[in-house]
């Protein structure tokens, strides 16, 4: 996709095993896929677990890409990303995981297929998606469907989300 299309955002986060560093492989992992370059990436942030609670805190990040590859084909990539961190899928939703890679958004593009929605349906509602986001993606980006990326930050309290320290990593 060239940069007129629109970049590509996704969605890290990791509660198991060293979250901290799994976020930071992954990120060198995503920015090493052929035909995937890195163009952003935000802080590192905690959030509390949408799902069971008792499990230990999120961190969080969002990276933005530029890529020729279709969307399907990058997902499967970082699929086996995810899988090669060891990702078990338990069945419990929203269950403890080292690493889940969501694309949030392909350029404007909008489908719905049995393996792929995008815009990635939790993206308008969840903090520790939307306020990352903020940090790497202009106010105005235009969220397909959902209206512009400023509006949806501004009706999404931060329930408790926290940016890292900075770290020159
Ligand atoms: P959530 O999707 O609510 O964040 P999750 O990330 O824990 O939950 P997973 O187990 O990682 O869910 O993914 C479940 C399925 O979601 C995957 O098999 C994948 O095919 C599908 N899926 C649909 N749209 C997307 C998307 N935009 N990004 C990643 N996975 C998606
Ligand atoms: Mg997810
Ligand atoms: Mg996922």
């Amino acid at each position: 996709m060239t940069k007129a299309g629109g970049l590509v955002y996704i969605g890290m986060g990791s509660n198991l095993d060293h979250p901290v560093a799994q976020v930071k492989q992954a990120r060198r992992e995503v920015a090493a896929l052929d035909g995937v370059r890195e163009e952003e990436f935000s802080s590192l942030y905690r959030s509390f677990p949408m799902g069971p609670p008792d499990q230990p805190a999120y961190i969080n990040a969002v990276m933005a890409v530029d890529t020729e590859r279709p969307p399907h084909d990058l997902l499967t990539a970082l699929q086996n990303i995810e899988l090669a961190h060891g990702r078990l899928r338990t069945g419990e939703r929203w269950g403890p995981r080292t690493l889940d890679l969501d694309l949030l958004l392909y350029g404007r593009c909008c489908m719905r297929s049995e393996t792929l929605t995008l815009p990635h349906y939790g993206l308008p509602d969840r903090p520790f998606v939307l306020y990352p986001l903020a940090e790497i993606a202009p106010l105005d980006l235009l969220i397909p469907g959902r209206g512009t990326l400023g509006e949806l930050l501004r009706r999404c309290p931060r329930d408790g989300l926290e940016c890292l320290e900075v770290d020159d990593d």
